[in-house]
């Protein structure tokens, strides 16, 4: 079978290579990109098992052995450190990944698998995993009413639909007129600087936009940290800010199995247009040039068909 493996930072082949083994076999219908996948790609990731690799880590496709339409959860807590005994099984010492989305076919442990409803799409569902990051990071964000969103990224798009649904008034902040036009079709404001808020949540990823989200916090506010910085990376932030105006700074990072479950029912109701994010369908020989190619206008996903 035709599978895309990574064989170092910036090396990505389309070949041929045995079948998967493991618990559950998948036909992938469609697997989505993110920014993870272009790290993966150009740097490397930690998440990456030794290279020859397989990546790709938002897939749908169907159960070989019932027939059913599943999404691939990419990861599976372990359910007994600390964290999972806890209940917070996104920050599992022993996690489970649970990648190769990018290929005719993948193995699976029946643990990472989720039902996709019926009626949507396999497009729609494989980004039920980003969606489910957004879920996670707006039950971190706490209850202020007037939310601020900086990026609008599809993460950012996501998280300010997701505010707009509880009722919040939200303002997104990006300097791309087209995204900001997507946010407002979302039912947001869209800015291209930030004023003032009482939740901000930062969705892209670089030291300088830690810093902007934390400079548009009011006093008493709280701040969520969703983009990760690149690996190694420190960075400088207003302690006066901190102290002075009692901010609530917090990271938000990945998603609980229940959470996959409430981004796929979000994506099959309808309250999350996936179409509205959904970028052009390539095929796995285009992949290596999409990921790299520079990002401008409307933010919208990458949609791989590995069968076509
Ligand atoms: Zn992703
Ligand atoms: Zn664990």
């Amino acid at each position: 079978m035709k599978a895309a493996i990574l064989h170092g930072p910036g090396d990505l082949r389309v070949e041929q290579v045995s079948e998967p083994a493991g618990e559950v076999l998948i036909d992938v219908e469609a697997a989505t990109a993110c920014a993870t996948d272009t790290k993966a790609l150009r740097h490397g990731h930690l998440i990456l098992g030794p290279y020859p690799a397989r990546f790709g880590h938002e897939t749908v496709g169907v159960r070989e052995d019932t027939g059913e339409r599943v999404l691939v959860g990419d990861s599976v807590p372990c359910g007994a450190c600390a964290p999972c005994q806890a209940g917070r099984t996104q920050l599992c010492e022993d996690m489970t990944w649970v990648l190769g989305g990018f290929a005719e076919r993948m193995s699976a442990p029946a643990a990472a698998l989720h039902a996709v409803p019926c009626g949507l799409d396999a497009a729609g569902a494989a980004m039920a995993e980003p969606l489910a990051a957004a879920v996670h990071a707006v039950a971190r964000a706490g209850d202020g009413e007037d939310a601020a969103v900086l990026g609008g990224g599809t993460m950012g798009l996501m998280l300010a639909r997701l505010l707009v649904l509880e009722g919040r008034a939200v303002t997104l902040c990006d300097r791309h007129p087209e995204r900001r036009a997507q946010a407002r079709a979302l039912g947001a404001r869209a800015v291209e600087s930030l004023g003032r808020h009482q939740l901000v949540m930062e969705a892209v990823g670089r030291p300088q936009a830690w810093r902007t989200a934390i400079e548009a916090a009011a006093p008493g506010a709280t701040v969520v940290l969703v983009g990760g910085c690149p690996g190694g990376c420190e960075v400088t932030l207003p302690a006066a800010a901190l102290h002075y105006a009692e901010l609530d700074v917090r990271g938000a990072f990945h998603h609980t199995p229940a959470e996959v479950d409430r981004a796929l029912e979000l994506l099959a109701s309808g309250d999350i247009d996936w179409r509205m994010l959904a970028g052009e369908t390539i095929g796995l020989e285009q992949l290596g040039e999409a990921l790299v190619r520079p990002s401008a206008g409307e933010a919208r996903k990458l949609v791989v068909d590995p069968q076509r």
